[in-house]
């Protein structure tokens, strides 16, 4: 086991939202103290140590948060890359600046799946109207166009459902480099969050099924209906994404379950909202895992005790939540943002609804 941090540390997260919000609560139960950087509002800063509410951009403000830091890591993956060197000149990042950097652009992230030998949907890069009739030659129509960067819920994508489509699709992005994407016809989508220790331990929760609402994740289903064969070969792609990457820290793996197997939509270099329902389903949640690989600790063992579906609460949705809370088996999270808005997530419940 390599040295683990020690109680009293202070762990660095940068980005300060629900996920950082339910890091620092996993961190505090193991005796550490968090530091949040979050320019924005930041619920987590509720439950931290310290807040610095400054751009990611301010290399001064960045510097002096590292020096307060024992470790740090992040709940939000579009951190400008120099920012991350500053950062690392004094402190440990994990996971590291490589893992970050592959999940940042749509292109690299594919290109680095494809090149593990991982199915992926068909792709090609368009970076202006001229490449895109080699781009869908490629992929064939229909096909999707996302932005390369800054991409999350659906948002900075467009379809194109046959070719003379694609130069109005592509001014949607406005000009932002982008990828051309075969459409994936998938009968389920799911999930795998896996971790690796410091010592190159793995550990995979069972996969999870997606359900999204408007390009937002709405529900997670655990166990995702699958055969064993599917759910095992889900857990393997992942193994296989954080060995390569030599990845410390949790990850959250993607997946289309198609007739001809699984492919790999994308990856996130941090806690996911579709591990959410760790929180009820395990002993040690995907928070804690996290906090455990990042600090040295060994990981839990991600076996999951009962079925749970965990269903978001999405802007007004959060209006329920006293009811949910009455009824049984229900565990109720709110993340404290002031403001309820269409779209914004408010709170997640997990609902157990059977012993594993
Ligand atoms: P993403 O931001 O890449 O996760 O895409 C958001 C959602 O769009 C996914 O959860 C899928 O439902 C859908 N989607 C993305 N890429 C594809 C694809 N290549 N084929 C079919 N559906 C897709």
């Amino acid at each position: 086991m390599t040295d683990m941090l020690p109680p009293g540390a202070t762990i660095g997260i940068l980005g300060g939202g629900q996920l950082g919000r339910m890091l620092a609560m996993a961190a505090a139960r193991l005796g550490y103290r968090c530091h949040i950087y979050e320019p924005g509002a930041a619920p987590a800063a509720d439950v931290a140590h310290a807040w610095t509410k400054a751009p990611y951009e301010d290399l001064d403000a960045l510097r002096a948060f590292a020096q307060t830091c024992d470790l740090i890591t992040y709940e939000f993956e579009n951190i400008p890359a120099p920012s991350l060197d500053v950062l690392a000149e004094t402190t440990p990042l994990f996971p590291d600046r490589r893992a970050l950097e592959t999940s940042q652009d749509r292109l690299t992230e594919k290109s680095f799946l494809a090149g593990l030998g991982l199915a992926t949907a068909p792709f090609a890069p368009v970076d202006t109207a001229a490449d895109l009739p080699t781009a869908l030659a490629t992929t064939c129509t229909p096909a999707i166009l996302k932005t390369r960067r800054f991409g999350y819920d659906g948002k900075g994508q467009a379809r194109v459902m046959t070719p003379d489509e694609a130069e109005a699709a592509l001014a949607t992005l406005q000009g932002a480099p982008a990828i051309a994407e075969g459409f994936v016809r998938f009968s389920r989508e799911i999930s795998v969050i896996a971790a690796r220790g410091r010592d190159g331990t793995v550990a995979a929760y069972d996969p999870g099924e997606n359900v999204h609402r408007d390009g937002i994740l709405a529900t997670t289903t655990v166990p995702a209906p699958l055969p064993l064969l599917q759910r095992t070969d889900a857990v393997l792609i992942a193994s296989r994404i954080l060995n390569a990457l030599d990845y410390v820290g949790v990850m959250g793996v993607e997946l289309f379950v198609t007739p001809q197997g699984l492919v790999v939509n994308e990856i996130a270099p941090r806690v996911h909202n579709s591990g959410h329902w760790t929180q009820a389903g395990c002993a040690v949640d995907q928070f804690e895992q996290h906090i455990r690989a990042i600090a040295g600790w060994p990981l839990g063992n991600g076996e999951r005790h009962a079925n749970v579906v965990m269903e978001n609460l999405i802007g007004d949705d959060v209006t329920r939540a006293p009811a949910l809370a009455a009824e049984p088996g229900v565990q109720v999270h709110l993340y404290g943002k002031a403001e309820t808005r269409p779209g914004r997530k408010m709170g997640h419940v997990n609902r157990v609804t059977g012993p594993a």
